[in-house]
């Protein structure tokens, strides 16, 4: 189910280096290189499916965890408030189509 060519596989697989947060049989977390917030964490399923459309129709339990695995992370890093993003598609920002949620948290946010 990984993409050979596809970098959030090669991070999965521990292929190219990642600060990790969490990770269970569904899901790895890590810090995001660029972050847009005090905390800034990508959640990342560990299959390959290249956006949340893709993954909401393959397995919305999935989504459902992921969204859940994103209010533990701002549970434990602030006192529960987060901003989860889903960019879709190249002119909307994603860079990475291997879906990911970013969880922005730790702060207060700008609107
Ligand atoms: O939504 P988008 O596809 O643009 O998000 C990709 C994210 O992956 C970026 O925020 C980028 O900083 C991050 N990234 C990373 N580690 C890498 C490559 C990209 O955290 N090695």
């Amino acid at each position: 189910m990984s993409e050979p060519d596809c970098l959030f596989c090669k991070i999965i697989a521990g292929e190219v280096p990642s600060e990790k947060v969490y990770e269970d049989d569904a899901v790895y977390a890590f810090r995001d290189i660029n972050p847009k917030a005090k905390v800034h964490v990508l959640v990342v399923p560990r299959r390959h499916l290249a956006n949340v459309a893709e993954l909401a129709e393959a397995d919305p339990q999935l989504l459902a965890h992921m969204v859940g695995v994103a209010r533990s992370i701002a549970d434990e890093s602030f006192h529960g408030d987060y901003r989860l993003i889903f960019n879709s598609g190249r002119d909307a920002g994603q860079t990475v189509f291997h879906v990911h949620a970013h969880v922005l948290t730790g702060e207060v946010l700008d609107e």
